[in-house]
């Protein structure tokens, strides 16, 4: 394992050190960190990030919060949102906004083990599993904020990513394959979006915008209708006047 793009500078510890009991004898204390050290090896092999962090924190000196990292050369910061790689499939990597980044020194090795609490941005691909009607309006690029949050190990993070609004994306000159959007958030435990009936429906066909697919806009309503949903082909579209079936 290789921790050498983490940046050195530690933040402010936000974590105070208990203050030891007077009665707690030296004895005491180096059972602490026996047990400590045995129990950081096991929770790290069994990538129980929470058990872990919460022991790593009862000792001095184990535990440390950055406010970024460095990878392949560039900095991320707290905040940012990454990529993260989900193992095999990378056209499905997974997305995240980074909340915290900190260190555990693994006692015995004094290795630090790097991990991140990212909260989770849902993909297309996941949200069509439970509304595969919203295949139609949902963008390859969109992404939906969740309120779900994990710890994950720093190496896995691939790069920093850029989200959008949805009306900042549809003015984008150039979209690259790293750029996304966010208009709505994604309920987890009930498999729904959240503000669905908030966004404007276009087309006769009444769904919210999606700036993967094509529009003509009436030139009497002024309204925006799908190509496919009036009947037109791309290669048609002209300077000629377009009136939808209730002007026309
Ligand atoms: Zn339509
Ligand atoms: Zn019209």
């Amino acid at each position: 394992m290789n921790y050498s793009h983490w940046i050195k500078k530690a933040m402010k510890k936000k974590y105070k050190q208990k203050k030891e009991s007077p009665t707690s004898s030296t004895i005491t204390k180096k059972q602490i960190s026996k047990q400590s050290m045995i129990s950081i090896r096991e929770l790290y092999k069994a990538q129980k990030w929470e058990q872990l962090i919460k022991i790593a924190k009862q000792t001095k000196g184990l535990f440390e919060e950055y406010d970024c990292i460095k990878v392949q050369k560039k900095v991320i910061k707290l905040g940012e949102s990454v990529l993260i790689n989900s193992g095999d499939a990378h056209d499905e990597d997974y997305i995240g906004t980074i909340k915290q980044i900190i260190s555990i020194k693994e006692p015995t090795t004094l290795k630090l083990i790097c991990l991140c609490r990212v909260q989770w941005y849902m993909r297309k691909s996941e949200v069509i599993k439970s509304h595969p009607k919203s295949n139609e309006w949902v963008s390859d690029q969109e992404l939906f904020q969740t309120k779900h949050e994990d710890y994950i190990l720093a190496q896995t993070v691939i790069h920093s990513c850029q989200i959008f609004t949805c009306k900042e994306f549809i003015d984008l000159d150039e979209i690259e394959s790293t750029i996304y959007f966010n208009r709505l958030s994604w309920d987890m435990e009930k498999k729904q979006f959240q503000g669905l009936e908030k966004l404007q429906k276009f087309c006769s066909c009444q769904q919210p915008v999606n700036p993967d697919r094509k529009y003509v806009q009436c030139d009497s309503c002024h309204q925006w209708y799908h190509l496919e949903c009036v009947g037109y082909q791309e290669r048609e579209l002209d300077d000629s006047d377009f009136f939808c079936k209730i002007c026309l």
